[in-house]
């Protein structure tokens, strides 16, 4: 897509710190870091967001993961974890929209990266988790 910030990084139109690259992916340092280390792994076709891919990207891309994950952990002995994300709509905080999946090395509680969960359990009941589910089981039909 011609007015794509990482279509024009994968072109190499705009440089990057690329840590990996083949002919699927491109993976290279987020320019926000996060933390140090916060990279970004993109597909090379221009795909909007998870709910775009087909069965046979998403194989090719998501394989990919765990050997880019190693690799930038296995860069610095001081990294303990890491947080693997994919924000997919505005909503959920998606700015490029070129699918993107986040890598960002945990040093500590604060390093710089933060997230939160609410439990709601207590305002469910058995029947609302079963209306939920059956509507995404539904989906599948
Ligand atoms: P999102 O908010 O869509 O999940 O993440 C987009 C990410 O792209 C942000 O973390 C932002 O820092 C990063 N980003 C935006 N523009 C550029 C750029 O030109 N180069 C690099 N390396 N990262 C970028
Ligand atoms: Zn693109």
């Amino acid at each position: 897509m011609d007015d794509c910030i990482f279509c024009k990084i994968i072109k190499g139109e705009i440089p990057s710190y690329t840590v990996y690259e083949d002919d699927v992916v491109k993976a290279f340092l987020d320019i926000s870091q996060v933390t140090p280390g916060h990279t970004l792994m993109v597909p090379k076709k221009h795909v909007q967001d998870i709910f775009s891919y087909d069965d046979e990207l998403a194989q090719a891309v998501f394989a990919r993961l765990p050997k880019v994950a190693r690799a930038i952990k296995a860069s610095n002995p001081e990294i303990k974890g890491m947080n693997i994300l994919n924000n997919n709509g505005k909503v959920a905080y998606q700015s490029v929209f070129h699918s993107h999946i986040h890598l960002i090395p945990r040093y500590g509680n604060n390093d710089g990266f933060g997230m939160k969960f609410e439990d709601h359990s207590k305002q469910m009941t058995d029947e609302k988790y079963k209306e939920i589910q059956q509507a995404i089981v539904n989906q599948f039909k």
